[in-house]
Parts: structure tokens; sequence; C-alpha cells
């Protein structure tokens, strides 16, 4: 049997613009076959070459960074990594933070469409990043660690072992510089926007949404950046890059891994790859297969392998081998709208990233945390309003109220066996029965426009441009809201961990695919439900985890008590991730 499916290179899967070359393409992968073992395959590979190591790790990515690095820390254990994307290594367009809207629907881009959203925006295209550090080379880096209260809902959700006294810990371990906007960093027009929602809404100024739990807030956002740079500190940039040389380190890039294989033992650890110059080949984990490509196209991979919901695949041509209906399913996240203002001038230019500052809200007093959360953006965000027929604005701002915990959930299928076709993304938004999540939004335009009229951010507004100032009834604003609606890019929960009794769990606790041995997921896909927060440090929290899980470690002792490592139990400062100056453990 010849497969002919492809890479991310030739579109396979992928989104426009994947002519895109740049930098060492496939350079890392050339010395790719240095560490592993190489031999002629006997059993179902057609012929293809077969290389083996002891981990193999498909997606370099957010989590995959992680576990490369950490699984490698032991120079006996060989590692290959196997990304579609190209090296971010010196390449600025990705390094430099700010630019990272010029990356959307590019050649890094996968740019996944989604289908026909009866109650959303259809034009919506999720991006998923290509290239090594995976959307973390590609995000705006809003660090936030996760809630206690939403780790206690995933143990309660069947993930026992993931409750905040176990996860949170992990925070020290993380290499990336996560720290408050610098002062330089910080535009006028985001000081005034912070002033206007505490005048208008009586919330607390927040220095560092990382001190401590909280439940209503505005300030400055923690980014993982070099405020001197304005560069990264992606989980490429903070994990790999110092690595690169480690001799029992490979990484395969610009390959596609596109269909997984049992080996002799039945075990679920080959990996059928078409590299960077369209050669097949075969990868073996000798160890562990870990499936990191994220909540898009991990829960793909398994389909196309035959692991998946037996129906839908059927339905897709794809031989059944394990039955899991839960592949693809819960498909989480953060749906937003946005609202925008003209100024009059220019706004001053500094900042990290155009979206430096935000805002948190708790309007039902029974949930623990916060249910309505706003981006500020210093540019006007008009890609949805515009086709709507509203105003651009040369100059402007605009917020963007999310759903925190979303009741819609969507899911991801195949149209067919063809790993070249990409997959069907249903977020189904705004489609939860008690209408909360329309309600969520609705609101968020209402409590928007009073912190608009509010000094000091007032004096700085011409005009409401969208959905402009006739859009007043909840009627209308539903309507406006749901047909501007975004997303904040956060997919998650396709492949969740769940109890043994959860037929809908892809996962068990340990992150090990149900019915099948050899292989983990480890990416945003695990998630039982989601953070309130941006998920990206959920995500490296959930690899270093994972990296002590595979390697048979315990987490991190908790040196100062466990109090102290649940913000919000003990005051003091905690914040993620190494500062300079700290010592690494
Ligand atoms: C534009 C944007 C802005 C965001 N902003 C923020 C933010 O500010 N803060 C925040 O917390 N979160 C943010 N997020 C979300 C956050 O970045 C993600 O939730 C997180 O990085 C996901 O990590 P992951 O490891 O699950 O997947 P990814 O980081 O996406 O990694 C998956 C990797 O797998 C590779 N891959 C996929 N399929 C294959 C295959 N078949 N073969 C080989 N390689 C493959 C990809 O190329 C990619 O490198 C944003 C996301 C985007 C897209």
């Amino acid at each position: 049997m010849t497969d002919t499916s492809g890479n991310g290179r030739s579109g396979h899967g992928t989104g426009s613009g994947h002519g895109v070359s740049h930098g060492n393409g496939s350079g890392h992968g050339a010395t790719g076959h240095r560490a592993g073992g190489v031999g002629a395959s006997g059993d179902g590979s057609g012929g293809v070459r077969e290389e083996a190591y002891d981990y193999v790790v498909v997606g370099g990515g957010t989590a995959g960074c992680v576990l490369a690095a950490r699984l490698s820390e032991d120079p006996a254990c060989r590692v290959c990594v196997i990304e579609g994307g190209p090296s971010d290594v010196g390449d600025e367009d990705v390094l430099k933070l700010r630019n990272w809207a010029n990356l959307l629907d590019t050649g890094y881009d996968y740019a996944y469409p989604i289908v026909e959203q009866p109650r959303g925006n259809s034009h919506i295209v999720h991006s998923r990043a290509r290239v090594l550090g995976g959307c973390s080379s590609h995000n705006t880096l809003i660090s936030f660690l996760p809630f206690p209260h939403d780790l206690d809902e995933w143990v309660r959700l069947g993930a026992e072992g993931w409750d905040a006294g176990t996860l949170l810990p992990y925070r020290r371990r993380l290499l990336n510089t996560i720290r408050p906007v610098a002062e330089q960093d910080r535009n006028p027009v985001a000081h005034d926007f912070v002033n206007a929602a505490v005048n208008a809404l009586d919330v607390p100024v927040v220095d560092d949404f990382n001190e401590r739990p909280f439940t209503e807030g505005a300030g400055f956002f923690s980014l993982a950046y070099h405020p001197a740079s304005g560069t990264r500190s992606s989980a490429s940039v903070a994990y790999v890059h110092p690595v690169m040389d480690r001799p029992n380190l490979t990484l395969k890039l610009e390959s596609w891994a596109y269909r997984l294989l049992r080996d002799g033992a039945g075990r679920l650890t080959r990996v059928r790859v078409r590299y960077a110059d369209g050669a097949e080949g075969t990868v073996r984990a000798e160890r562990e297969l870990l499936l990191c490509a994220g909540a898009v196209d991990t829960p793909r991979l398994l389909m196309l392998s035959g692991i998946g919901p037996a129906d839908a695949l059927r339905r897709a041509g794809v031989e059944v081998l394990n039955d899991l209906p839960g592949v693809g399913e819960n498909l989480l996240d953060h749906p937003e709208s946005v609202i925008v203002w003209e100024t009059p001038c220019p706004l001053p230019p500094n900042s990290a990233m155009d979206s430096d500052a935000g805002l948190f809200l708790r309007r039902d007093a029974r949930e623990p945390g916060p249910d309505l959360m706003f981006h500020f953006y210093q540019v006007p965000f008009t890609v949805n309003t515009e086709r709507l027929g509203l105003p651009s604005p040369q100059y402007g701002v605009c917020m963007t109220p999310n759903v925190p915990k979303s009741r819609s959930r969507g899911r991801i299928w195949l149209h067919s066996a063809d790993p070249a076709d990409r997959p069907a993304l249903d977020f189904r938004y705004f489609s939860d029965p008690e209408g909360y999540d329309e309600r969520t939004i609705v609101d968020g335009l209402r409590i928007a426009r009073e912190v608009a009229a509010t000094g000091p951010l007032r004096e700085w507004l011409l005009r409401e441009t969208a959905p402009g100032p006739d859009a007043v009834t909840d009627e209308q604003l539903s309507e406006y809201g749901r047909r501007a609606a975004h997303t904040v890019y956060h997919p998650a929960g396709t492949c969740r961990m769940g109890g043994e009794d959860d037929e809908g769990a892809v996962l068990d606790p340990l992150l090990r695919v149900r019915g099948e041995e050899g292989v983990r997921v480890v990416d945003a896909s695990v998630f039982p439900s989601m953070p309130t927060v941006n998920p990206m440090v959920t995500v490296l929290l959930v690899a270093e985890r994972a990296a002590d899980l595979i390697r048979g470690r315990t987490g991190p002792a908790p040196p100062r008590g466990y109090e102290s490592d649940v913000p919000g139990h003990t005051p003091g400062r905690h914040t993620p991730g190494l500062m300079p100056g700290e010592e690494q453990r």
C-alpha cells in the first residue's frame, strides 16, 4: 500500500499560503536521523523506512515543546518531535510579539474554517499555528494561572489528580518569562480604559492577575515576553531553543503526521509521516507516542487512524479500530463579540501587542469566579463588523466581551478518510438551550458602553461605530453580537480526560488513550472543561505534569507548604514562570 497523503506544506489539511517556506525549513529534520535507530519495518508499513526513538512527540507546539525539553533532559533518552511547521529560530516575524496579527491566515496558520453557525458567525476562521512553538509562537501570550475552582471542576468531571494543589506548583517549573506588561508598553488609552472601568463599575485595579484568584478587576495583563526586545517567551523560545543541540533530541520540521499505526505487540506507537521533501516514513516510539497536535489536529489524527466515534468514522469511510465516542466531541471555546469606537486622531503608539489590558466581572455572585471578561484593544478590530456593513474607523479602540464559561458545546468530525481533507469544526456557538452565552454577550455590550461613557476613557472617543447607537434592545444587541462574534482562539476539550465510568472520556486521568497502549495525549484537547481564563499557561502546566507522569516522577514538592501553591490561600506574590534571578527547580 502506498500512502500519498500529505504534509503541512502541500496544503494537506492546512489553510492557505502553505507554499511559504522560510528559515531553515527542514534543516533540523535533516539532522533528524542521527539519534534514531533506522530499519525496515515488516509490519504494515509497506516497506517504508522506519526509525525508532524512545519517545515520539507529534506536534512541536506549546505542549510539545515542554515535553521535548523535559524528556530529553535524560541524555540516554532519545526524543523525536514531528512538527508540521518550520522553525521559529531567528524568524523576527514570529518572534516579535506585536506582529502576531500579521501571522493570521498566512503560511504560519492552518486557518481552519468552521461549518455554518445558525446562531453565530459562520465566517470565523480558527487560527492554529503552523510553526515550532505552535500557538505560543503566534498568540498574544496573555498568561493566566488557571483558577483553583476550574481545576476542582476538572476533578469533579473525573480528572483525578488534576487538583489545584497538584497542578499549580508546576508554575515554578515553567521556563517562560511571565510578567505584567512593562511600564513602557502601557499605552495611555489602555490606562484610561482601566481607570474608566474602575470608575464605572467599582471594580478593583489588579496589578498582577497571577498574584491570587480574583472575582473582578481591571488591569494590565501578564504576558510571556521580553519587554526590552518585544520578543516572545513562547514554549519554543523558553524550552526548545536552549536545548536544540542536544544529541538525543531530534526535530523533524515541516513534517506531517497523518496516521497512527500499531506495532507488532498491538501498541499504538507508530506514526506515518510525510517529510518536507515529500518522502514518506514511519517513526516508532519504543516507550511512548505522545500526541501534542492541539485540540483540532489531535482528534483529527486519532480519527484518521480509526480511533473515534464508530458511526461517524464509518460515514467518513474510515475503518474503525477503536470505537471511542468522545474523540472530537466536547469542543470548547471562549466566544467573544466586539464593540468599536472611533477616535478623532491616532493614538499614542506604545504597546506590547495592542491588547494589553482587560476587565473581569462577576455578574452572578453565586459563581466562584468571574463570568464575563473583556479584552481592550487600542486598535479597531473590524473584520467582522465590516461584513455587516458597519463603518471602519481609521483610528479607534474596541472592547471584546467574551464568555469565560461558555455553555455551548461543539464537535469536530471528518468529512472523509483522506488526510488531505480538513476536518469539520462545528463550535455550535450560542446554541446552549438556556441562552446563557447569548445573554453574556448582550450584558457585555451594555457594560462596555457604560465603561466608554465614563471618564477618563470617554474623553478619547468620538463615536461608537459598531454596533452603533441604534442597537439598544436585547434583541438588537443579541443579533449584532452573535453575527459580529469572533473567537478568542481557545479551542479545547476534544479528547477529554475522565473517569472509568464516563463513556465520553477519551483519556484516563493519566492522559492515556482508552483501549490503547503506548500512547498519550498532551495538549489543550485533554481539558475536561474550559478554564475561565486564557488557556496557554494551563496547557504549559498540563505538559509539565505530563512529563512527570511519563517519567514516573512525582510532582514538585511544595517547599513553602501547600497553601502557598494555591494563590489566594496565602497572601504573597506568586508569579508563574521563572523571573530573572529566581532559582530553577
Ligand atoms: C491567535 C491566537 C491568540 C491566542 N492568544 C492567547 C493568549 O494570549 N493567551 C492564552 O492563554 N492563549 C491564547 N491562545 C490559545 C493558546 O495559544 C492555545 O490554547 C495553546 O497554545 C494550545 O497549545 P497546544 O499545545 O494544545 O497546541 P499548539 O500550540 O497549537 O500546538 C500544536 C502543534 O502541532 C503541530 N501539528 C498539528 N498537527 C500536526 C500533524 N498532523 N503533524 C505534525 N505536526 C502537527 C502544529 O504545527 C503545532 O505546532 C491564542 C491562540 C491563537 C491562535
